[in-house]
Protein backbone atom coordinates (compact mmCIF):
# COMPACT_ATOMS: atom_id res chain seq x y z
CA UNK A 1 0.00 0.00 0.00
CA UNK A 2 1.93 3.25 -1.01
CA UNK A 3 1.17 6.63 0.50
CA UNK A 4 -2.36 8.03 -0.71
CA UNK A 5 0.18 11.58 -1.31
CA UNK A 6 0.81 9.85 -4.27
CA UNK A 7 -2.66 10.06 -5.45
CA UNK A 8 -2.86 13.96 -5.09
CA UNK A 9 -0.92 14.91 -8.68
CA UNK A 10 -4.17 13.11 -10.08
CA UNK A 11 -6.89 14.24 -8.81
CA UNK A 12 -7.40 16.72 -11.45
CA UNK A 13 -7.80 14.07 -13.62
CA UNK A 14 -11.73 13.35 -13.98
CA UNK A 15 -12.00 9.51 -13.32
CA UNK A 16 -14.95 7.68 -12.90
CA UNK A 17 -15.07 7.37 -9.03
CA UNK A 18 -16.74 4.88 -6.05
CA UNK A 19 -16.58 5.50 -2.71
CA UNK A 20 -17.73 2.77 -0.30
CA UNK A 21 -17.97 1.46 3.27
CA UNK A 22 -18.73 -0.53 6.14
CA UNK A 23 -21.88 -2.47 6.36
CA UNK A 24 -24.40 -0.57 8.31
CA UNK A 25 -22.57 2.53 7.77
CA UNK A 26 -22.90 4.48 10.96
CA UNK A 27 -21.97 8.75 10.92
CA UNK A 28 -18.38 8.50 10.45
CA UNK A 29 -18.57 5.84 7.44
CA UNK A 30 -21.18 8.13 5.76
CA UNK A 31 -20.04 12.00 6.78
CA UNK A 32 -16.75 11.34 5.68
CA UNK A 33 -17.95 9.31 2.25
CA UNK A 34 -20.10 12.21 1.47
CA UNK A 35 -17.30 14.79 2.22
CA UNK A 36 -15.03 12.97 -0.21
CA UNK A 37 -17.50 12.54 -2.62
CA UNK A 38 -18.52 16.71 -2.44
CA UNK A 39 -14.74 17.26 -2.55
CA UNK A 40 -13.84 14.89 -5.51
CA UNK A 41 -17.14 16.14 -7.67
CA UNK A 42 -15.22 19.56 -7.54
CA UNK A 43 -12.61 18.83 -9.79
CA UNK A 44 -15.42 17.18 -12.26
CA UNK A 45 -14.83 13.36 -11.17
CA UNK A 46 -18.32 11.14 -11.56
CA UNK A 47 -18.36 9.71 -8.22
CA UNK A 48 -21.08 7.45 -7.03
CA UNK A 49 -21.57 6.86 -3.27
CA UNK A 50 -22.31 2.95 -2.86
CA UNK A 51 -23.45 1.58 0.78
CA UNK A 52 -23.07 -2.44 1.17
CA UNK A 53 -26.16 -2.13 2.89
CA UNK A 54 -28.44 0.37 4.57
CA UNK A 55 -28.48 2.83 7.36
CA UNK A 56 -30.20 4.94 9.97
CA UNK A 57 -32.34 7.27 8.99
CA UNK A 58 -30.83 10.28 11.17
CA UNK A 59 -27.85 10.16 8.40
CA UNK A 60 -30.33 11.40 5.80
CA UNK A 61 -30.05 15.05 6.80
CA UNK A 62 -26.55 14.80 5.61
CA UNK A 63 -25.90 16.51 1.90
CA UNK A 64 -25.93 13.89 -0.53
CA UNK A 65 -26.75 11.26 1.53
CA UNK A 66 -30.20 10.62 -0.80
CA UNK A 67 -27.97 9.67 -4.09
CA UNK A 68 -26.31 7.01 -1.96
CA UNK A 69 -27.05 3.68 -3.44
CA UNK A 70 -28.06 0.77 -1.55
CA UNK A 71 -25.80 -1.76 -2.40
CA UNK A 72 -28.86 -4.57 -1.56
CA UNK A 73 -31.43 -3.18 -3.05
CA UNK A 74 -29.28 -1.95 -6.12
CA UNK A 75 -27.52 -4.83 -6.52
CA UNK A 76 -27.45 -5.10 -11.11
CA UNK A 77 -26.76 -1.36 -11.02
CA UNK A 78 -24.33 -1.09 -8.02
CA UNK A 79 -22.50 -4.18 -9.61
CA UNK A 80 -22.23 -2.19 -13.18
CA UNK A 81 -20.93 0.95 -11.62
CA UNK A 82 -18.30 -0.76 -9.69
CA UNK A 83 -17.13 -2.61 -13.06
CA UNK A 84 -16.46 0.30 -14.76
CA UNK A 85 -15.34 2.08 -11.52
CA UNK A 86 -11.12 3.20 -12.09
CA UNK A 87 -10.95 4.44 -8.43
CA UNK A 88 -12.63 2.68 -5.60
CA UNK A 89 -12.35 4.59 -2.76
CA UNK A 90 -13.19 2.60 0.71
CA UNK A 91 -13.61 4.66 3.87
CA UNK A 92 -13.34 3.34 7.69
CA UNK A 93 -13.14 0.25 7.21
CA UNK A 94 -9.62 -2.31 7.77
CA UNK A 95 -10.93 -5.33 5.73
CA UNK A 96 -13.56 -5.93 2.63
CA UNK A 97 -14.97 -8.66 4.78
CA UNK A 98 -16.78 -5.61 6.83
CA UNK A 99 -18.41 -4.40 3.05
CA UNK A 100 -20.72 -7.99 4.26
CA UNK A 101 -22.36 -9.17 0.71
CA UNK A 102 -20.03 -6.74 -1.42
CA UNK A 103 -16.94 -8.86 -0.62
CA UNK A 104 -16.64 -10.91 -3.50
CA UNK A 105 -17.78 -8.44 -6.45
CA UNK A 106 -15.02 -5.67 -4.36
CA UNK A 107 -12.35 -8.99 -4.66
CA UNK A 108 -12.66 -9.25 -7.99
CA UNK A 109 -12.31 -6.05 -8.86
CA UNK A 110 -8.88 -4.17 -10.94
CA UNK A 111 -8.99 -0.70 -10.14
CA UNK A 112 -7.40 1.47 -8.20
CA UNK A 113 -8.06 0.79 -4.87
CA UNK A 114 -7.53 3.86 -2.05
CA UNK A 115 -7.96 2.90 1.59
CA UNK A 116 -8.78 5.76 4.21
CA UNK A 117 -9.20 4.65 7.65
CA UNK A 118 -8.53 4.71 11.64
CA UNK A 119 -8.79 0.58 12.53
CA UNK A 120 -6.57 -1.87 14.18
CA UNK A 121 -4.60 -4.12 11.42
CA UNK A 122 -5.38 -2.64 7.93
CA UNK A 123 -5.59 -5.21 5.00
CA UNK A 124 -2.98 -3.60 3.45
CA UNK A 125 -2.13 -6.48 0.57
CA UNK A 126 -5.19 -5.02 -0.70
CA UNK A 127 -5.07 -1.38 -0.95
CA UNK A 128 -2.81 0.32 -3.68
CA UNK A 129 -2.67 3.73 -1.70
CA UNK A 130 -3.57 4.20 1.62
CA UNK A 131 -3.83 6.62 4.81
CA UNK A 132 -4.24 4.34 7.78
CA UNK A 133 -3.78 5.43 11.21
CA UNK A 134 -5.09 4.42 14.41
CA UNK A 135 -4.80 7.57 16.45
CA UNK A 136 -7.16 8.91 14.19
CA UNK A 137 -10.30 9.96 15.75
CA UNK A 138 -12.17 9.55 12.78
CA UNK A 139 -11.93 8.78 9.20
CA UNK A 140 -14.37 12.41 8.42
CA UNK A 141 -10.49 13.83 10.38
CA UNK A 142 -8.79 11.73 7.75
CA UNK A 143 -10.78 13.24 4.84
CA UNK A 144 -10.50 16.18 6.45
CA UNK A 145 -6.28 15.95 6.57
CA UNK A 146 -6.38 14.38 2.50
CA UNK A 147 -8.08 17.69 1.70
CA UNK A 148 -5.67 20.06 3.57
CA UNK A 149 -2.69 18.43 2.36
CA UNK A 150 -3.25 18.03 -1.02
CA UNK A 151 -3.54 21.57 -1.35
CA UNK A 152 -7.61 22.48 -1.79
CA UNK A 153 -8.55 23.42 1.44
CA UNK A 154 -10.47 26.04 -0.08
CA UNK A 155 -12.65 23.41 -1.11
CA UNK A 156 -14.40 22.76 2.07
CA UNK A 157 -17.41 24.28 1.82
CA UNK A 158 -20.75 24.22 4.37
CA UNK A 159 -21.83 20.98 3.38
CA UNK A 160 -18.27 19.11 3.70
CA UNK A 161 -17.75 20.48 7.23
CA UNK A 162 -21.30 19.39 8.53
CA UNK A 163 -20.14 15.68 7.08
CA UNK A 164 -16.83 16.08 8.70
CA UNK A 165 -17.99 16.93 11.53
CA UNK A 166 -21.06 14.86 11.99
CA UNK A 167 -18.20 11.54 11.82
CA UNK A 168 -15.65 13.17 14.13
CA UNK A 169 -18.68 14.05 16.51
CA UNK A 170 -20.20 10.62 17.18
CA UNK A 171 -16.56 8.62 16.77
CA UNK A 172 -15.68 10.88 19.46
CA UNK A 173 -18.47 10.34 21.56
CA UNK A 174 -19.02 14.15 21.98
CA UNK A 175 -15.18 14.76 22.01
CA UNK A 176 -15.31 12.89 25.64
CA UNK A 177 -12.99 9.57 24.29
CA UNK A 178 -9.23 9.70 24.29
CA UNK A 179 -9.42 9.93 20.73
CA UNK A 180 -10.81 13.19 20.40
CA UNK A 181 -7.07 14.47 20.07
CA UNK A 182 -5.67 17.89 19.34
CA UNK A 183 -5.73 17.93 15.89
CA UNK A 184 -9.64 16.97 15.43
CA UNK A 185 -10.21 19.61 17.72
CA UNK A 186 -8.42 22.12 15.34
CA UNK A 187 -10.08 20.70 12.36
CA UNK A 188 -13.65 21.83 14.05
CA UNK A 189 -12.06 25.15 14.81
CA UNK A 190 -10.90 25.35 11.09
CA UNK A 191 -15.03 24.06 10.20
CA UNK A 192 -16.15 26.67 12.34
CA UNK A 193 -14.09 29.38 10.67
CA UNK A 194 -15.75 28.01 7.79
CA UNK A 195 -19.42 28.70 8.46
CA UNK A 196 -19.74 24.95 10.25
CA UNK A 197 -23.61 25.27 12.94
CA UNK A 198 -22.15 22.91 14.95
CA UNK A 199 -25.35 22.44 17.14
CA UNK A 200 -27.53 21.89 13.65
CA UNK A 201 -25.59 18.62 13.51
CA UNK A 202 -25.81 17.45 17.27
CA UNK A 203 -29.89 18.17 16.54
CA UNK A 204 -30.29 16.21 13.31
CA UNK A 205 -28.03 12.93 14.80
CA UNK A 206 -29.45 12.68 18.21
CA UNK A 207 -32.95 14.82 18.62
CA UNK A 208 -34.41 13.05 15.67
CA UNK A 209 -35.62 9.71 17.17
CA UNK A 210 -39.96 8.60 17.28
CA UNK A 211 -40.61 8.07 20.89
CA UNK A 212 -40.81 4.43 20.20
CA UNK A 213 -36.93 4.32 20.65
CA UNK A 214 -37.04 6.01 23.66
CA UNK A 215 -39.47 3.52 25.38
CA UNK A 216 -37.16 1.29 23.67
CA UNK A 217 -34.26 2.03 25.61
CA UNK A 218 -36.35 2.36 28.86
CA UNK A 219 -37.25 -1.09 28.43
CA UNK A 220 -33.82 -2.70 27.92
CA UNK A 221 -32.02 -0.66 30.76
CA UNK A 222 -35.10 -1.78 33.05
CA UNK A 223 -35.12 -5.36 31.76
CA UNK A 224 -32.23 -6.70 29.66
CA UNK A 225 -29.18 -5.42 31.16
CA UNK A 226 -27.49 -7.52 33.53
CA UNK A 227 -24.73 -6.00 35.51
CA UNK A 228 -21.92 -8.70 36.47
CA UNK A 229 -20.14 -6.36 39.54
CA UNK A 230 -17.69 -9.24 40.02
CA UNK A 231 -16.32 -8.53 36.36
CA UNK A 232 -17.04 -4.57 36.08
CA UNK A 233 -19.02 -5.76 32.98
CA UNK A 234 -22.55 -5.39 31.97
CA UNK A 235 -24.38 -7.00 28.75
CA UNK A 236 -27.47 -5.61 27.42
CA UNK A 237 -29.14 -8.78 24.79
CA UNK A 238 -31.89 -7.92 22.24
CA UNK A 239 -34.10 -10.14 21.07
CA UNK A 240 -36.02 -10.34 17.52
CA UNK A 241 -39.29 -9.80 19.63
CA UNK A 242 -38.04 -6.80 21.49
CA UNK A 243 -37.13 -5.45 18.46
CA UNK A 244 -40.29 -6.49 16.71
CA UNK A 245 -42.53 -4.70 19.78
CA UNK A 246 -40.79 -1.80 19.25
CA UNK A 247 -40.69 -1.45 15.85
CA UNK A 248 -36.86 -0.92 15.76
CA UNK A 249 -35.16 0.17 12.65
CA UNK A 250 -31.51 0.30 11.78
CA UNK A 251 -29.28 2.79 13.98
CA UNK A 252 -32.37 2.96 16.51
CA UNK A 253 -30.24 0.56 19.01
CA UNK A 254 -26.70 2.52 18.03
CA UNK A 255 -25.12 4.08 21.36
CA UNK A 256 -27.33 1.71 23.87
CA UNK A 257 -24.04 0.21 24.89
CA UNK A 258 -22.69 3.29 26.27
CA UNK A 259 -24.90 3.57 28.82
CA UNK A 260 -23.77 0.85 31.53
CA UNK A 261 -20.05 2.39 31.38
CA UNK A 262 -22.28 5.55 33.32
CA UNK A 263 -22.63 2.86 35.86
CA UNK A 264 -19.99 3.53 38.71
CA UNK A 265 -16.56 1.34 38.18
CA UNK A 266 -17.92 -0.58 35.33
CA UNK A 267 -15.09 -0.95 32.45
CA UNK A 268 -16.15 -3.11 30.20
CA UNK A 269 -20.23 -2.98 28.57
CA UNK A 270 -21.70 -5.48 26.12
CA UNK A 271 -24.60 -5.33 23.60
CA UNK A 272 -25.95 -8.37 21.24
CA UNK A 273 -28.29 -7.80 18.94
CA UNK A 274 -30.27 -10.78 17.30
CA UNK A 275 -30.02 -10.15 13.81
CA UNK A 276 -32.22 -12.50 10.85
CA UNK A 277 -28.29 -13.41 9.77
CA UNK A 278 -26.32 -13.42 12.75
CA UNK A 279 -26.04 -11.67 16.17
CA UNK A 280 -24.12 -9.18 16.31
CA UNK A 281 -22.24 -7.67 19.42
CA UNK A 282 -20.96 -4.28 20.40
CA UNK A 283 -18.13 -3.74 22.93
CA UNK A 284 -17.25 -0.42 25.18
CA UNK A 285 -14.50 0.10 27.66
CA UNK A 286 -13.34 2.44 29.79
CA UNK A 287 -9.86 2.50 30.60
CA UNK A 288 -6.90 -0.66 29.95
CA UNK A 289 -9.36 -3.41 28.65
CA UNK A 290 -8.42 -4.11 25.21
CA UNK A 291 -11.90 -4.81 23.32
CA UNK A 292 -10.32 -4.93 20.07
CA UNK A 293 -8.38 -8.23 21.26
CA UNK A 294 -11.09 -9.17 23.31
CA UNK A 295 -13.72 -9.00 20.10
CA UNK A 296 -11.36 -10.91 17.31
CA UNK A 297 -10.34 -13.57 19.56
CA UNK A 298 -14.00 -14.63 21.27
CA UNK A 299 -16.30 -12.74 18.75
CA UNK A 300 -15.07 -12.66 14.79
CA UNK A 301 -14.81 -9.15 15.16
CA UNK A 302 -12.55 -6.27 15.97
CA UNK A 303 -12.24 -2.49 15.53
CA UNK A 304 -10.72 -0.26 18.07
CA UNK A 305 -9.23 -0.44 21.73
CA UNK A 306 -11.83 1.18 23.65
CA UNK A 307 -15.22 0.31 20.99
CA UNK A 308 -15.01 -2.73 18.92
CA UNK A 309 -17.65 -4.99 17.23
CA UNK A 310 -18.09 -9.12 16.45
CA UNK A 311 -20.31 -11.47 15.48
CA UNK A 312 -21.66 -14.98 15.93
CA UNK A 313 -23.69 -17.75 13.98
CA UNK A 314 -24.71 -18.97 17.57
CA UNK A 315 -28.58 -18.23 18.79
CA UNK A 316 -28.44 -15.21 20.85
CA UNK A 317 -28.93 -17.45 24.10
CA UNK A 318 -25.85 -19.53 22.86
CA UNK A 319 -23.47 -16.49 22.33
CA UNK A 320 -24.61 -14.61 25.70
CA UNK A 321 -23.91 -17.89 27.60
CA UNK A 322 -20.15 -17.85 25.91
CA UNK A 323 -20.17 -14.16 26.95
CA UNK A 324 -20.58 -14.64 30.37
CA UNK A 325 -18.08 -17.87 30.63
CA UNK A 326 -15.08 -15.82 28.76
CA UNK A 327 -15.24 -12.73 30.83
CA UNK A 328 -14.22 -15.25 33.92
CA UNK A 329 -10.83 -15.05 32.13
CA UNK A 330 -10.22 -11.12 32.25
CA UNK A 331 -11.53 -10.97 35.79
CA UNK A 332 -8.30 -9.74 37.05
CA UNK A 333 -7.85 -7.35 34.18
CA UNK A 334 -11.46 -6.10 35.19
CA UNK A 335 -10.86 -5.92 38.56
CA UNK A 336 -8.75 -3.69 38.47
CA UNK A 337 -9.70 -0.02 38.66
P1 LIG B 1 -20.14 -0.86 16.69
O1 LIG B 1 -20.20 -1.53 18.00
O2 LIG B 1 -20.52 0.59 16.76
O3 LIG B 1 -20.82 -1.61 15.60
O4 LIG B 1 -18.60 -0.88 16.27
C1 LIG B 1 -17.58 -0.38 17.09
C2 LIG B 1 -16.30 -0.31 16.32
O5 LIG B 1 -15.85 -1.62 15.96
C3 LIG B 1 -16.43 0.45 14.99
O6 LIG B 1 -15.24 1.13 14.75
C4 LIG B 1 -16.63 -0.63 13.98
O7 LIG B 1 -16.17 -0.24 12.72
C5 LIG B 1 -15.82 -1.80 14.56
N1 LIG B 1 -16.49 -3.08 14.26
C6 LIG B 1 -17.79 -3.39 14.47
N2 LIG B 1 -18.06 -4.67 14.11
C7 LIG B 1 -16.90 -5.18 13.65
C8 LIG B 1 -16.53 -6.46 13.12
O8 LIG B 1 -17.32 -7.40 12.99
N3 LIG B 1 -15.22 -6.60 12.74
C9 LIG B 1 -14.30 -5.59 12.87
N4 LIG B 1 -13.04 -5.81 12.48
N5 LIG B 1 -14.62 -4.39 13.36
C10 LIG B 1 -15.89 -4.16 13.76
MN1 LIG C 1 -14.96 5.53 12.22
Amino acid sequence: MKPIQEIFPLLRQPKKVVITTHQKPDADAMGSSLALANFLKQFGHSVTVISPTNWAAFLNWMPGCKEVLDYEKTIDKSIKILKEAEWLFCLDFNALHRTKNMTNTLTQLNCVKILIDHHIEPQVEVFDYGYSLTSKSSTSEMVYDVIVESGHDDMINESIAECLYAGAMTDTGSFRFNSANETVHLMVADLKRRGLKHSQVHENIYDNFLENRLRFIGHMLLNRMEIFYEYNAALISISKQDLLRYEMKTGDTEGLVNYPLTIQGIKLAALVIDRDEERKWSFRSKGDFDCNTFARKHFEGGGHFNAAGGRSSDSLDQTVSKFKKVIKEYENQLQQQ
